[in-house]
């Protein structure tokens, strides 16, 4: 059954022009999707009969709040979202001066194996949908009662390993009569699928595009990242270049400091030497490592040094803060744990 929630407005249009309704009514349903109502018995402006029609031929499928843990350090709420099939996903909300941003999922588990991540730990289950991705948007901003200006994908999941359905998110959250936030507020972040970054580069959506390096070199990168050996670090780099010319938006490259692997000085020489005459920005990032990892964070010494390296050689650079390391908000680990 085809989930009104998952669809495009002109594609809401078409399904219900395919059951004798005008197309203003799929304006109504996509304004509430939007403000994460999916229960059709509160969408007030459609009457009973319409509602029964339509959710006799449709599905719609929720996004619903299980539970919230918020951080005691910082303003940061994690939450616990359940699907309709029963999969729980997270998301993350994090409040910063320039308003409130969301973490969100795009898919259950993740197929990438990626060493040092929880999301990874069980494998994939599935895609998130359109509207599955959205519905956490909405729920979030339902239960803080606040808009949100920012979104980030870079939750449980690859996004570019579920394209089409991301794609029409971003559609979906940018449009006017949807929640109406700019691509420029959007990030999206990747462990590195050269294929989609090019094929992202055509969409025309100015977001900004994070890319996962963790290393400079196909040695230090294959050894934490399965992904590597499909799209190696040379070939990563040519897409990442293409979509700086395509969208001239800088990119940011996201690092994990792990101690004694992608950590010394040299290191740093080679991650600048890879970027050099790159638009971009790196984010260091002081890990949450899982216990079943085996990798160990960098000591504090050994970032502050990394950091003044990459500055030396011109690179723009910045520590990513620790939000909400008391409630496991690094992605994956929540799930993790309540499945575990
Ligand atoms: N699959 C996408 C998005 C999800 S991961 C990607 O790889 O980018 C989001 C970010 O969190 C990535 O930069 C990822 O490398 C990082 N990450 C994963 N596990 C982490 C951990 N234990 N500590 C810190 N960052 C982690």
């Amino acid at each position: 059954m085809i989930n009104l929630n998952d669809l495009t407005l002109g594609q809401l249009e078409d399904a219900l022009q395919s059951i004798g309704e005008p197309k203003y009514r799929a304006g109504q349903l996509f304004k509430w999707f939007a403000r994460g109502v999916t229960d059709p018995d509160d969408m007030s402006d459609l009457s009973k009969p319409l509602r029964e029609k339509l959710f006799s031929s449709f599905g719609i499928a929720p996004v619903t709040v299980e539970q919230c843990f918020a951080s005691k350090a910082d303003d940061t709420k994690k939450y616990l979202l359940r699907l309709s099939d029963g999969n729980l996903i997270e998301s993350v909300a994090m409040h910063y001066k320039h308003g409130l941003s969301v973490c969100i999922s795009t898919q259950v588990g993740c197929l990438m194996g990626c060493e040092f991540c929880a999301s990874t730990l069980s494998g994939r289950v599935r895609n998130l949908t359109a509207g599955e991705i959205l519905g956490q948007v909405a729920a979030l901003q339902r239960a803080l009662s606040a808009r949100v200006s920012n979104i980030v994908l870079m939750g449980i999941g690859e996004p570019l390993d579920n394209f089409g359905n991301v794609v029409t998110f971003l559609k979906n959250v940018n449009h006017p009569q949807g929640m109406n936030i700019g691509y420029r507020h959007i990030s999206l972040s990747t462990c590195g699928i050269a294929d989609r970054i090019y094929d992202l580069a055509k969409q025309n959506m100015p977001i900004t595009l994070s890319v996962s390096l963790h290393a400079p070199n196909d040695g230090i990168r294959s050894r934490i990242m399965p992904v590597n050996k499909k799209y190696p670090v040379a070939v990563l780099m040519a897409a990442c270049r293409e979509y700086v010319k395509a969208t001239n938006r800088r990119i940011s490259f996201e690092y994990i400091l792990i101690d004694g692997l992608n950590d010394s000085l040299d290191t740093a020489d080679e991650l600048a030497g890879l970027l050099r005459n790159l638009q971009c920005h790196v984010n260091l990032i002081p890990a949450n490592f899982v216990p079943e990892s085996g990798l160990k964070k960098s000591c504090s010494a050994a970032v502050a040094a990394f950091k003044k390296r990459l500055e030396l050689r011109r690179i723009n650079v910045t520590v990513r803060r620790e939000l909400g390391a008391d409630i496991d908000a690094s992605c994956g680990q929540l799930r993790q744990r309540h499945s575990g």
